[in-house]
């Protein structure tokens, strides 16, 4: 009889089916919601927080279920309540997803806070950092003196990063992640001893 439902369901409706009745609502599906709403870089945090909020709901959901129902009698306040709050979360992402539709910008340049080289401070207004298609970060003196224009990690062209409007940075902030890999111009300096 389950065969002869599922051969006239949708395949996806049957698979939602399958995800949330089992293991997968509380494991798979939030990572699978996550990666269609967030960017890459939100992804841990995000999990994260989902992980975390999940922890304190199964802690202390059960009890508070069992308090409505001594307050009211029976489940039904207590049901009302979590298709209430699924009800509400659907809203939530739904609306997250009119914003993105609206032109949000949801991806744009990282401006990383130091030079990969030698490490100095660049700010996201500055004008001697340069940076590659891949985003690696060097500040002018590292770019000209050292690597000749050249990004040590991939050798693509290294480029004058354009500055980020202070007024704007607030929104949209820089990188704060620092990425200090000296090597590669500790590399390409060697290799420039070495010519003849
Ligand atoms: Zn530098
Ligand atoms: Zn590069």
């Amino acid at each position: 009889m389950l065969g002869g439902v599922v051969d006239r369901m949708d395949v996806r409706v049957a698979g939602c089916i399958v995800v949330g009745l089992g293991v997968g609502n509380t494991v798979s599906l939030p990572g699978l919601l996550v990666g269609r709403e967030f960017s890459r870089a939100q992804f841990a945090s995000v999990v994260s927080l989902i992980t975390a909020t999940n922890q304190v709901a199964f802690a202390f959901t059960p009890a508070l279920m069992g308090i409505l129902r001594d307050a009211t009698g029976s489940y039904g306040a207590a049901l009302a309540l979590c298709l209430g709050l699924d009800a509400m979360a659907a809203g939530v992402v739904m609306m997250g997803r009119g914003r993105a539709a609206a032109g949000e910008v949801t991806s744009m340049l990282q401006l990383r806070p130091s030079c990969e080289c030698c490490d100095r401070n660049l700010d996201p207004s500055s004008r001697e950092a340069f940076i590659c298609s891949f985003e690696c970060t060097f500040c002018r003196d590292c770019t000209e003196r050292i690597l000749g224009g050249t990004c040590p990690n991939c050798r693509g062209e290294l480029v004058r990063r354009p500055a980020r409007p202070v007024e704007k940075q607030a929104k949209f902030p820089p990188s704060t992640e620092r990425v200090f890999k000296p090597e590669g111009c500790q590399r390409v300096a060697a290799a420039a001893e070495h010519r003849p």
